[in-house]
């Protein structure tokens, strides 16, 4: 096998390219947030590595991934967790909100990373929480949703600078090394960020013009705390989230790309359902090009791929059971039933 295809051992240095050749093999695309996501991790665990000193300590960096839904957040994370062999839990902000006892779910939250871990506390301080959905606690003005967002904003602010948590009984745990991350779609942020960014006036004469355009055009295209202020974030909030990273909605070709080739890709997950059944699918270019160009109108990104995949499954499934001379099921278009080989 491929060497590059496995996991690193814990002894192989896992350096930020090798964590974003690890996450390249499950995610597709989303190319700037891999290397942001892989620096900052790499930053993280390589200080708790480091015996403490009167040397410069730098502050925890959390993250602060902005994308629209189902372009890879979760996974992006939920895979970060796999190779780094740390414990992963997720929460949802919005849920945060609704709740009467935030400081009770937070606790519970942390219970769960603590389980996660097998109930080893110092695994489990080395762990990663992702917050999903943070946009939805920002800040408006005389509305209920607004000031509860708020309450969450400030409960989450002290985990994040690091705190020791009581659980339950007697058992506490420090969340100071545990990373978070944070996720929203920030719909609209663009249009602020756009507003309030002025790096246009570096001048673009001379020598390398179009190297020049290109560090202009990430240098605005970098989301200020200050625009996380504007969008309703409280300043104490957004200033834990230094690093941010922008993820993109997949085009068709990406999605194409997911349906076939992370290494649990739905097309192996469907393959392998059929092998047990003794019978091999193939799935030709075209059918996976018109299933890339149902799934946008779902808008849920890369999610829709699975729930389109079920349904042109189902009939598949339910007649294959009962009919063992099939050995090979072919799709060709959405609009043609599959074909069925027989043996011999
Ligand atoms: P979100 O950005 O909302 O957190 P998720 O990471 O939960 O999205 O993605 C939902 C599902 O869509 C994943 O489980 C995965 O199957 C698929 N998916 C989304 N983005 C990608 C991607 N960039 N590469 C591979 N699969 C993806």
């Amino acid at each position: 096998m491929d060497s590059s295809n496995t996991q690193p051992t814990p002894k192989q240095k896992l350096t930020p390219s090798a964590i974003a050749r690890y996450l390249d093999q499950y995610v597709i695309g989303q190319d700037a947030a891999k290397k942001i996501l892989s620096v900052a991790v790499y930053s993280h665990y390589r200080k708790l590595g480091k015996p403490r000193s009167n040397a410069v300590e730098a502050a925890k960096s959390n993250i602060l991934l902005i994308g629209p839904t189902g372009t890879g957040k979760t996974l992006l994370c939920e895979t970060l967790s796999r190779i780094l062999q740390v414990p992963f839990v997720t929460a949802n902000a919005t849920s945060l909100a609704q709740s009467k006892y935030v400081n009770e779910e937070i606790e519970a939250l942390l219970l769960r990373l603590l389980e996660k871990a097998g109930g080893d506390r110092v695994s489990a301080q080395h762990g990663i929480v992702f917050i999903d959905e943070v946009d939805k606690l920002k800040s408006t003005e005389g509305e209920q949703s607004g000031a509860s967002g708020e309450r969450v904003q400030h409960a989450l602010l002290k985990i994040m600078e690091g705190t020791p948590v009581r659980l339950g009984g007697t058992q506490t745990l420090d969340t100071t090394n545990i990373l978070f991350i944070c996720a929203g779609a920030f719909v609209g942020l663009e249009n602020i960020a756009l507003s309030t960014h002025s790096f246009g006036f570096i001048s673009l004469d001379g020598g390398g013009g179009n190297d020049n355009q290109i560090i202009l055009d990430r240098l605005n295209s970098r989301v200020k705390p200050t625009d996380l202020f504007t969008y309703g974030l409280i300043p104490e909030f957004a200033g834990r989230l230094p690093i941010v990273a922008s993820l993109q909605n997949l085009p068709k070709e990406l999605l194409v790309k997911i349906m076939v080739e992370p290494r649990n890709s739905i097309y192996n997950q469907f393959r392998e359902r059929l092998k047990d059944e003794g019978v091999e699918l193939e799935i030709e270019h075209a059918a996976f090009q018109q299933i890339a160009e149902l799934a946008p109108e779902y808008k849920v990104g890369a999610r829709s791929l699975r729930g389109i995949f079920e349904e042109i499954f189902t009939p598949v499934l339910f007649q294959i059971p009962d009919c063992p001379e099939v050995r090979k099921v072919i799709i060709k278009s959405l609009f043609e039933e599959p074909s069925l080989i027989t043996a011999g």
